[in-house]
């Protein structure tokens, strides 16, 4: 008989948000090939459904009714809650001059308000269960300044700010949050950048300043989020885990 060896998230229960394409979608893959049950929500219905394996929720996580519902239906199809990769998110590239205040309010409802939401229902249903892991996907944007950001930089440090937060104030009920704090990543977000007006001159000096001389993969942000999800972390909470080539070590 073939050697079983037991995946990293055997028989967890994990929520994904944001999970139909990217860095969500590629999380969704290697959790489920890590033996993981997956709730996979997203605001994309039709994408949504192309993804195999999963429970599928269409939901907005700015949504008070939408977060809820995502970690319910984790509750009532599998009984408890272990994960939640809270990762869904708007990228748009705006300097403050280019951006509106409504473009603001979106981008916070999402990557911010949305953040807050999934995270709350997610620690309540980990209280009743005795604990669990929270990943919240921010940015080297959520971290550190750089140019065109002025829009999605800081609701990206909403993102760290609520994982230390909330990692000092549940960690005594066996609740973990920690960050992954990705540089940039190849996905259709980059790919859409590279033919807006401006968008090469500042992908290649953003590249630049990634000290790899490269842009990541989904699968490598994935691989950091597994590692934080599972009991490999076991001792650590409230850290922001760069994942970007060096970007931040600058
Ligand atoms: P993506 O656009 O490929 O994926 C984001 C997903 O979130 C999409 O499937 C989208 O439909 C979904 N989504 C958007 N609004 C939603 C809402 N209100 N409710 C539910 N789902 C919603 O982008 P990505 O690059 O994979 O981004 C994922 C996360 O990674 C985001 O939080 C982003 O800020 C972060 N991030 C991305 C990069 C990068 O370079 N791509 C770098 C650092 C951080």
């Amino acid at each position: 008989m073939a050697n079983q060896v037991a995946g990293r998230l055997a028989d967890r229960v994990c929520v994904i948000t944001g999970a139909a394409s990217g860095i969500g979608r590629a999380t969704v893959e290697r959790f489920l090939r890590e033996g993981a049950h997956v709730v996979a929500a997203d605001i994309d219905a039709d994408r949504l459904a192309t993804l195999e394996g999963v429970v599928p929720v269409v939901g907005d996580v700015s949504k008070e009714d939408d977060a809820r519902r995502i970690v319910a239906t984790a509750v009532d199809r599998f009984g408890w809650l272990d994960v939640l990769v809270a990762n869904a998110g708007v990228i748009p590239l705006l300097d403050i001059t280019e951006a509106e205040g409504a473009d603001f309010d979106e981008v916070m409802a999402v990557d911010g308000r949305g953040m807050f939401l999934t995270c709350k229902y997610a620690i309540e249903a980990m209280l009743v269960s005795g604990g669990g892991a929270i990943v919240c996907t921010s940015s080297i944007s959520g971290v550190a300044g750089q140019a065109r950001q002025a829009v999605y930089g800081p609701a990206k440090f909403v993102a760290t700010g609520l994982t230390k937060h909330l990692a000092v104030e549940w960690a005594d009920h066996g609740i973990r949050v920690n960050a992954v704090a990705p540089g940039t990543i190849e996905t259709e977000r980059v790919a859409a950048a590279r033919v807006e007006p401006g968008g090469p001159e500042y992908l290649s000096e953003i590249v630049r300043a990634h000290p790899m001389g490269r842009f990541g993969t989904p699968e490598e942000v994935a691989a950091a989020i597994l590692f934080l999800a599972s009991d490999e972390a076991s001792f650590v909470t409230g850290a922001i885990l760069p994942v970007d080539g060096g970007y931040l070590a600058r």
